[in-house]
């Protein structure tokens, strides 16, 4: 069984990003599996670029309803300067395509906590923010759960967030 199916067998949904790779929910990864990801980084990547590759463009997949719900999500995230970005993605990919849903069905099915957007933060400035990059910025998880099961979060964008906490940098 190839490194990229093991890891989803336990459960869990390996993305590509750009030359890395996520895993969620990441807090529930043990040390032994996170010595398995490390050692297999480079086999997992060309796994999930070939599975990428496979799948044919097909512009017309994404249904009205899927592309509604989709923006419904990104909508009520404050992320809605990410659409473009997110439907592309989900257009490329089946499984991004299947792991958005699973997300914004996630988020639209049980009550958003109240946003204050009287004060508007940035993921880039919170210590929560797990950036996928090494430089620390662009997308990322969120190590206070907000929006969980792996989704994305922007570093840029200003958004209304109850859990943001300054990040301490030294
Ligand atoms: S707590 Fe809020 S501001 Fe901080 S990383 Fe998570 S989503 Fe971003």
């Amino acid at each position: 069984m190839s490194a990229l199916a093991r890891i989803r067998e336990k459960g869990f949904i390996v993305s590509l990003a750009d030359d890395r790779f996520s895993v969620a929910p990441n807090d529930k990864l043990t040390p032994e599996q996170i010595d398995f990801l490390k050692s297999n980084k480079a086999q997992i990547i060309t796994e999930l670029l070939r599975e990428q590759l496979s799948i044919p463009k097909q512009p017309d997949k994404l249904k009205p309803q899927q592309r509604d719900k989709l923006l419904k999500y990104l909508t009520a995230t404050g992320h809605e300067d990410q659409a473009d970005k997110l439907l592309d993605e989900c257009l490329l990919s089946s499984s991004r395509l299947k792991e958005a849903l699973e997300v914004a069905d996630s988020v639209l099915t049980k009550p958003l906590p109240k946003r204050n957007m009287d004060k508007l933060v940035r993921c880039r400035d919170c210590r929560y923010f797990q950036s996928y990059y090494e430089h620390g910025l662009a997308s990322g998880s969120c190590d206070a759960k907000v929006m969980p099961l792996g989704a994305c979060h922007y570093s840029e964008t200003w958004k209304g967030c109850d859990e943001w906490s300054a990040k301490n940098e030294y």
